[in-house]
């Protein structure tokens, strides 16, 4: 008998302090929903909090908004729900961000010469250092080197490390405050990607000495699909960090209309334009729904839906080819769990058809998302099942899926 029946996973469930935020979500019915990871799912307070700003803060109050619903202290106050107050912006993209991030650390170390990464981080973070250090003239160079190398190659002429503290394809953990001391001792300034670790893990970006760190609003923060993302800057670095996307809402005085840039003197330096206050008030939503569950809890709830859809992987789909791609050890995995496999592509648009939706990365990984506020323990056994019918009755297997889709 297994470990895991039905019935002990049920048990689980009506034992889990975070049971009740299922209902604070809304899905359609059947839906076993493990992409948290790449988009979060809709609060249904959502609904609601966007309908008014368009209504009426839009509709009625026009302009006037921009005071009268607080929409132009939206960026710092969702900032300040997110992280320590002062210390973190709601704004543009994380890819933007990462240009911030990335040149303002670099304003700090005029004299060293080196972007540094790992191969395999995630495309945007490679992509916007390579930008960074064309644009640049040959001043600035950009380097990824593989994981096992990045703390040897710390070293006089390294600026700036970039690294993603949850893998988004393995789902790995850095250990955020060992690398940052090391990356320190080198004289060496680091930006965190957090997209798959905010609302996920506990971070601690102050525990671990953190400098800059950027992620995302529609992953576990569940703010909608390009929701706006953040910019952290610890408070130490803010008054010399230069923004080089120097747009007039990181003015010390936008309203002064000035013909000169000053920088705001705190975190507000990091903002550009105007903030997409739609998206931000669904993001609030998302911020105010995380903000009730207790972080302890969540990443308790994550390990323990990853130790049993690996367990029920191992017991159901063992002889079918999966290779676990994740860490195995609780404290190095993050709050997804993925498999490689050579038909991963065909695997993953089958499951999709059975009402259960992962991902796929290239060239073979399928990605599970384990978001606790709204999967049960029994939704683990229900996936693990239909991986094994999709590959018992060979589902993958289909003209269909010959060509990928442009989104996998
Ligand atoms: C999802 C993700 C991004 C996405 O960046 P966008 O600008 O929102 O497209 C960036 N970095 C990492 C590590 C991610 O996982």
């Amino acid at each position: 008998m297994s470990r895991w029946d039905r019935a002990a996973l049920e048990a689980l469930d009506k034992a889990d302090p975070l049971a009740a935020f299922r209902e604070q979500f809304q899905f359609p019915d059947g839906l076993i929903y493990l992409d948290g990871n790449s988009l979060g799912a809709l609060p249904r307070r959502t609904l609601a909090r966007v309908e008014q700003t368009v209504t009426q803060e839009w509709g009625e109050g026009l302009i006037t908004s921009w005071l009268g619903a607080e929409w132009i202290t939206a960026p710092r106050r969702l900032g300040d729900k997110i992280a320590e107050p002062g210390e973190l912006i709601v704004a543009d993209s994380t890819s933007v961000n990462l240009f911030k991030a990335i040149t303002a650390a670099l304003s700090l170390r005029p004299e060293r010469s080196v972007i540094l990464s790992e191969t395999g981080n995630f495309p945007t973070d490679l992509y916007m250092m390579q930008g960074i250090a064309a644009f640049s003239g040959g001043r600035i160079r950009a380097e990824a080197v593989h994981e096992d190398a990045v703390l040897d190659r710390l070293g006089d002429d390294v600026a700036v490390l970039l690294l993603t503290q949850v893998h988004y394809k393995t789902g790995a953990v850095r250990d955020m405050a060992e690398v940052t001391r090391r990356a320190h001792q080198a004289g060496v300034l680091v930006v965190w990607d957090l997209s798959h670790s905010a609302g996920a893990i506990p971070v601690g970006l102050n525990a671990a000495d953190a400098d800059f760190a950027v992620g995302c609003g529609y992953k576990f923060l569940n703010g909608g699909p390009g929701a706006p993302a953040y910019l952290f800057a610890a408070r130490r670095h803010q008054a010399q960090a230069m923004p080089v996307l120097s747009g007039w809402m990181g003015h010390a005085a936008p309203f002064a209309f000035e013909d000169c840039y000053r920088a705001a003197e705190g975190i507000e330096r990091f903002l550009c334009g105007t903030p997409p206050i739609l998206g931000m008030a669904a993001l609030e939503c998302g911020v105010d729904l995380l903000a009730e569950a207790d972080m302890a809890a969540i990443r308790a709830k994550s390990l323990q839906l990853g130790r049993v859809f690996m367990d029920l992987m191992d017991e159901h789909v063992a002889d079918h080819g999966f290779t676990l791609v994740s860490p195995r050890e609780d404290p190095r995995r993050g709050s997804h769990v993925s498999y490689a496999h050579p038909q991963g592509y065909g695997i993953m648009q089958a499951l999709k058809e059975r009402g259960v939706i992962g991902d796929f990365r290239d060239p073979d990984v399928l990605r599970f998302g384990l978001t606790p506020l709204y999967l049960r323990h029994v939704d683990m056994l229900d996936a693990v099942l239909a991986i094994r019918a999709v590959c018992e009755t060979r589902a993958w297997d289909d003209p269909r899926w010959a060509v990928r889709a442009a989104v996998t």
